[in-house]
C-alpha cells in the first residue's frame, strides 16, 4: 500500500497535488468493515508553512455498500472533502488536530485516512431505492424472522431497522444466510 504515502519533504512552497485511484483493489487490500468495493478518484492537495502541512482531500466517485433493507450490495455515490494536518515532531503520533510524524521518516501514509474518509461520508441510512431490494433476499429474512424467537429478533425491531450498518444482529442473520 506505499503507493498512498505522501513524500512532504519534497513539497516546497508551491502546494503539490497528488491523485489517487481508489478501486476493488485499494478497498480489497484495505478491508474495511464498510466499504467492500468501489471506484472513487481522490485528489490531494498538499501544502507546507515550515514544519506544518495541509492536505485537502477531494473525492469524487462510487463504493459499493451493504442495503440496510436487503443486505445486498448497493451502490452509493461518493463526493466529499476533507483536510489532514500533519507536521513533524518526534514520534508518530494521532490526535484529534494533528498527525504527527517523525521528520526523518518524512511521509504520511494516507491510505487509511482515505478510506476512513469516505466511510464517514456514507449516510446512516442507506437502502435501495424502493422496490428495487433484493427480493430472494428479503423473503429469506421474512422467513427466518418468523420462525426465530429470541426476543433480540422481536419482529418490530427488526422491521425498523436502526441504521447502522454494524448492528451486530445483522451481522449474525448475513452469516446464517450466507450459509
Ligand atoms: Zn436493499
Amino acid at each position: 500500500m506505499n503507493k498512498y504515502r505522501i513524500d512532504l519533504l519534497s513539497v516546497g512552497a508551491d502546494p503539490v497535488k497528488y491523485e489517487f485511484a481508489l478501486d476493488n483493489q485499494y478497498f480489497k487490500d484495505i478491508d474495511g468493515p464498510e466499504i467492500q468495493k468501489g471506484n472513487v478518484k481522490a485528489i490531494v492537495e498538499v501544502s507546507r508553512k515550515h514544519s506544518s502541512f495541509v492536505l485537502k482531500f477531494k473525492f469524487e466517485g462510487s463504493i459499493v455498500v451493504a442495503c440496510d433493507r436487503c443486505l445486498d450490495d448497493m451502490d452509493l455515490p461518493v463526493s466529499v472533502e476533507s483536510e489532514l494536518k500533519v507536521r513533524f515532531g518526534n514520534e508518530y503520533r494521532d490526535d484529534d488536530e494533528w498527525i504527527i510524524v517523525p521528520e526523518e521518516e518524512g511521509y504520511v501514509d494516507t491510505a487509511w485516512f482515505m478510506y476512513e474518509f469516505i466511510a464517514l461520508s456514507i449516510p446512516i441510512q442507506h437502502v435501495h431505492e424502493e422496490g428495487q431490494c433484493n427480493k430472494e433476499m428479503m423473503e429469506k429474512l421474512n422467513e427466518h424472522r418468523s420462525s426465530f424467537t429470541d426476543d433480540d429478533f422481536a419482529e418490530d425491531e427488526v422491521d425498523e431497522p436502526t441504521g447502522e450498518a454494524t448492528d451486530p444482529r445483522w451481522n449474525e442473520l448475513k452469516k446464517i444466510l450466507n450459509k
